[in-house]
């Protein structure tokens, strides 16, 4: 979007209080935000690090067919109608930002090592087909024909060549780069308390943690796994968003000989999930930990163990490549592992949050259904089922410790 003559992008193109005001910059209020804005929606956001939070570990799979699992139907339909629309919103995102997302249509193999796991994965096949998805049985050879590198005692497997991946700091990176030229407003501080209005009817913006007022027409609470903990929020509506730990390994593969490996690898080892994502940058990704410790982002000798024994048995040859990164996120937990979607029972507020272990994946449709409740008032119809009214009146906040204090929340490189 070109600018008005003499003025910067970055500036504020009114002293108005904006339409809306997004609280987190996540990829998912990003998103919120950069779609608002497109819709000519005067919009600011508030985070002290917009472009951080979970997507900097994520691995980035848009697995919407492999990550199926029982009593997750209606949450497949909104990952499939994300997954459609991804390659036009790549598209859209670069042209915007002439920023490459690293997004790769490289498709996913799902493979079993024993008896047990091959179950596991006949059963999820089964399911797949009920469900009218794509995916392929093949053999353990048919396996390693395609992925010469696996290990020869894999049994069998599932090809699913639709499930694709994106590189989550690129497309962090990009949504900001995004935001900016659309003229969305940053305020680089905590948010610290919800403005509701008089009598406690409206929500009319937030208290930063400096102590200044900024207000708006709309708040969308985007604030990943700390959404459920902005003071102010009145109960009823607080959504019930938990952290779930996860730890990732970043590894280098070497690029002389070929790829390592063609397409992102997964399996269930032992009960454990592995996956095995490659990058054409030459970053191998190697997740996930799946951990209930509050707000803890430790990474651990444990996880990183269990991530590299379990890797290991898929892909012998990994143990020759340089590690590079090991770091832990929390994902935004909720109750049906479905996210929270548009308006509240209290005026002026909307969610954004609940995305869990797909957010990366759910980043297009988001912006879309946010965009649309935001100019219409309604949820459009694919996303009626994830309101946060389900959970109704009074949601089971889950109770944990409080986080640490803002400035230590950031989670480092060990
Ligand atoms: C290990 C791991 C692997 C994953 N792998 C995948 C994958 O392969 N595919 C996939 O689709 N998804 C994956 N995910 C999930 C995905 O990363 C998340 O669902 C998504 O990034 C959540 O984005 P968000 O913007 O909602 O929250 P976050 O990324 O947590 O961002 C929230 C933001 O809000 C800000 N904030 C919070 N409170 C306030 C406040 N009071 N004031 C101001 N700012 C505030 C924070 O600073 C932060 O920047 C993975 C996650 C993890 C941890």
């Amino acid at each position: 979007m070109s600018s008005p003559p003499h003025t910067p992008p970055h500036t504020p193109r009114t002293s108005r209080a904006p339409d809306v005001l997004v609280v987190g910059g996540g990829i998912i209020g990003l998103v919120t935000a950069w779609r608002a804005a497109r819709r000519g929606l005067v919009t600011a956001l508030v985070d002290p690090e917009p472009g951080g939070g979970a997507a900097q570990v994520a691995a980035g799979m848009l697995a919407a067919v492999t990550e199926l699992h029982y009593g997750e139907e209606t949450l497949l339909a909104l990952n499939l109608a994300s997954a459609r629309r991804y390659p036009e919103f790549a598209a859209e995102l670069t042209e915007a930002t002439g920023q490459d997302l690293g997004y790769r249509r490289c498709g996913t193999l799902a493979v079993a090592l024993d008896a047990d796991d091959r179950a596991h994965l006949r059963e999820l096949h089964a399911l797949q087909q009920r469900c009218g998805l794509e995916s392929e049985w093949l053999s353990g050879r048919e396996c390693r024909r395609l992925e010469p590198m696996l290990a020869p005692g894999v049994r069998g497997g599932l090809r699913v060549d639709g499930d694709h991946q994106i590189d989550p700091r690129r497309l962090a990176r990009a949504l900001v780069t995004a935001c900016e030229r659309a003229g969305v407003v940053f305020h680089r501080v905590w948010a610290a308390r919800l403005g509701v209005g008089r009598g406690g009817e409206r929500a009319t913006g937030v208290v930063t943690a400096d102590g200044t007022v900024l207000e708006a027409g709309r708040v969308v609470l985007a604030g990943g796994s700390l959404s459920g903990r902005l003071a102010g929020v009145p109960e009823a509506v607080l959504p019930p968003v938990r952290p779930v730990k996860g730890q990732v390994l970043r590894l280098t593969m070497p690029g002389a000989h070929g790829p390592l490996l063609n397409r992102t690898v997964r399996a269930v080892v032992r009960g454990n999930h592995v996956y095995l994502v490659p990058r054409e940058s030459g970053e191998l990704v190697v997740g996930a930990t799946s951990e209930e410790l509050g707000w803890d982002t430790t990474v651990t000798a444990g996880g990183v163990y269990e991530l590299l024994r379990d890797a290991h048995e898929l892909v012998p040859g990994i143990t020759e490549l340089p590690l590079t990164e090991t770091r832990a996120g929390l994902r935004p937990g909720s109750p049906d592992n479905a996210p929270l979607l548009g308006p509240t029972a209290l005026d002026g507020l909307l969610l954004a949050t609940g995305h869990y272990r797909n957010g990366v994946l759910l980043t297009p449709v988001t912006g879309d259904v946010m965009a649309h409740a935001l100019t219409t008032g309604e949820l459009p119809d694919e996303a009626r089922p994830f309101t946060p009214r389900r959970f109704g009146a009074a949601p089971a906040v889950p109770e944990l410790p409080d986080p640490p204090a803002p400035s230590d929340l950031s989670e480092q490189p060990v």
